[in-house]
């Protein structure tokens, strides 16, 4: 390798005027690191770039470096809420306020009013207590860490029957018995796996049990099944034979979701009257906020589970309770409009066509054909599963190639536009595109489309 002698130094390549330039603007430890990169690289493959194309990576490297990684996407696939997408977009409100307490010391765990220490998780409680009717209210990190809070501070060591038809996996490896198991709780199964009586877990409790747990199941359907009827007739097990109820709700919702013309997704409130003891749901499902774990229910139970050590741990951060509180004040104020998940679930399917068919027009005019078609969304986020809505997309057909590599172009531009293929065609659906990305999406296809 007698070339590689050729290798200039990481002072030589400092020294060149447009490295110089690289310096000024992003600082001389982060340039000094690509260009050591760039001759490990040069090394590595046993040629040397002539000083431009050296000059041309390092700034590639010092670029990709500084790109944030986590950034926008325009989500064109329909599902509302998609995990990897990070479920709920927040509500303006909701956004604004996270970012007004970011910069500066805040009330986070101090009550002005008395000068003194307070608990976090009760600035949103008389929010919740409001809207759910539970006694009592405690936010956590994820509803995962609420339910594992739950078992672990109230059922370590004992017995938790749970119905076999619930063990589920909700996805991301959140398995019902290894949660269960991480708790120190005992798993007792009770029933078949599409049907549990209230007379199965009469049967199988003992000395020892300390509560039933209701899993929602909820992403499969268990068809022809009522929930509130099932959770009544637990609350009775329960009370007959003094062990709790819990449950493991998901999807928190607190609105109706057949009004908006889906399925029945049981409500946050309808589980406490109907005789929960304490439940765990997300905030960033159907409630359409933040990445949080809701625990509501008895005092009693908040107070126990939000004293365990294992809280500390999973306690939620300042950003996120802003934009908690400032979500729950849009159901406060029936302002639920403002909600983008809500108005994308309710949106008519005329208005998604419509929009679909402007799309097409503008696409058209710039020389691209497309077809506007029928299709699905889907809820996603392990909120009701099944459900699908009617829509209306934009189906590209390729000029050349496959679909595939169309929604990989699509996927490569800024922002990414996320869309999927249906029989050989990209499909966009209007329902997830929020309202002020249509611009950015149809400069993404009309580049992919080139
Ligand atoms: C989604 C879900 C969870 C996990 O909630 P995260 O907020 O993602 O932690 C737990 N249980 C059920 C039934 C769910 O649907």
């Amino acid at each position: 390798m007698a070339t590689l002698r050729a290798l200039p130094s990481v002072h030589q390549v400092l020294e060149h005027k447009d490295v110089q330039g690289l310096v000024a603007v992003h600082g001389r430890a982060l340039v000094l690191f690509a260009v050591q990169r760039a001759l490990d690289e040069e090394r590595t493959n046993g040629a040397i770039a002539d000083p431009a194309a050296r000059v041309a990576r390092v700034e590639t490297i010092v670029r990709e470096l500084r790109a944030p990684r986590l950034r926008p996407v325009i989500n064109a696939t329909g599902v509302v809420l998609h995990t990897n997408l990070g479920r709920a977009p927040l509500a303006a409100a909701a956004a604004e306020a996270a970012a007004a307490i970011a910069g500066r010391y805040s009330t986070l765990e101090f009550d002005p009013r008395i000068g003194r220490r307070g608990r976090r998780h009760d600035l949103v409680a008389d929010s919740l207590r409001h809207l759910t009717g539970a006694e009592a209210a405690a936010v956590v990190n994820n509803c995962a860490a609420a339910v594992l809070l739950m078992l672990t501070a109230l059922a370590k060591g004992k017995e938790v029957i749970v119905g076999r038809g619930e063990l589920v996996e909700i996805g991301g490896g959140f398995r019902m018995p290894d949660v269960m198991r991480l708790s120190g709780a005992r798993l007792v199964e009770v029933g078949t796996t599409n049907r549990t009586r209230p007379e199965d877990y009469a049967a199988a409790i003992t000395p020892k049990t300390v509560a039933i747990l209701k899993v929602h199941a909820s992403n499969f359907q268990v068809v022809g099944f009522t929930e509130s009827v099932e959770l009544e007739a637990l609350a009775r097990v329960a009370r007959q034979h003094s062990v709790l109820l819990l449950h493991d709700l998901g999807s928190g919702s607190l609105l109706d979701s057949a009004a908006y013309g889906l399925a029945a997704e049981p409500r946050i409130q309808d589980s406490l009257r109907a005789g929960t003891d304490l439940l765990a749901c997300s905030a960033d499902k159907l409630l359409g906020g933040p990445q949080a774990g809701l625990l509501l229910g008895r005092t009693e139970l908040v107070d126990k589970v939000m004293k365990h050590p294992l809280a500390r741990a999973v306690r939620i951060d300042k950003l996120t309770l802003a934009a908690l509180s400032a979500t729950l004040d849009l159901y406060l104020t029936q302002s639920v409009a403002e909600l983008p998940i809500w108005n994308m679930l309710g949106a008519s399917a005329d208005a998604i066509a419509a929009r679909a068919r402007t799309w097409q027009r503008r696409l058209v005019e710039r020389g691209i054909e497309v077809e506007v078609v029928p299709a699905e969304s889907t809820v996603g986020g392990g909120s009701l599963p099944g459900e699908r809505l009617p829509t209306s997309a934009v189906a590209i057909t390729p000029r050349s190639g496959h679909a595939a590599d169309l929604l990989r172009r699509l996927r490569e531009h800024e922002p990414p536009v996320i869309g999927r293929i249906e029989r050989e065609r990209v499909l966009l659906d209007p329902r997830t595109v929020l309202p002020d990305e249509d611009d950015a999406l149809l400069d993404a296809v009309a580049a992919a489309h080139a």
